[in-house]
């Protein structure tokens, strides 16, 4: 049965509840680890371990800026998968994601609370 090797490495590095909510994070656009890090509130190694998954599983890459990783989906076609998924799970509650995360420091938080806050 090797004919879904492919599919079962795809739907195993999906099959986490933090592996989902990055992807979620990542769905409008890419994110600073800080803000993955602000934003859900984890430990760095815990965030860092799932983010490896992703990457592993060419779902994700990651871009150094200065002091600051970046990572966004290179797949974006894996967002019909997620959207299909949530269809297949109607009682699902799903609770849209705060743009800006309160003392996150990532750049795009920052710039906004100094524009806005
Ligand atoms: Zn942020």
């Amino acid at each position: 049965m090797n004919e879904f090797r492919d599919e079962i490495t795809l739907l195993k590095a999906l099959a986490h509840p933090a592996r989902l909510a990055i992807l979620e994070a990542l769905r409008g656009g890419e994110a600073c680890v800080c803000h993955l890090e602000a934003l859900f509130g984890w430990r760095q190694a815990y965030l860092s371990q799932q983010l490896m998954a992703l990457r592993e599983a060419s779902l994700v890459a990651d871009r150094r800026e200065g002091w600051n990783v970046y990572y966004r989906v290179i797949r974006p076609e894996i967002f019909a998968v997620l959207d299909a998924l949530y269809q297949a799970v109607p009682e699902r509650k799903g609770e849209p994601l705060p743009a800006v995360v309160p003392n996150c420091p990532c750049p795009r938080c920052q710039e906004k609370a100094d524009c806005c806050g």
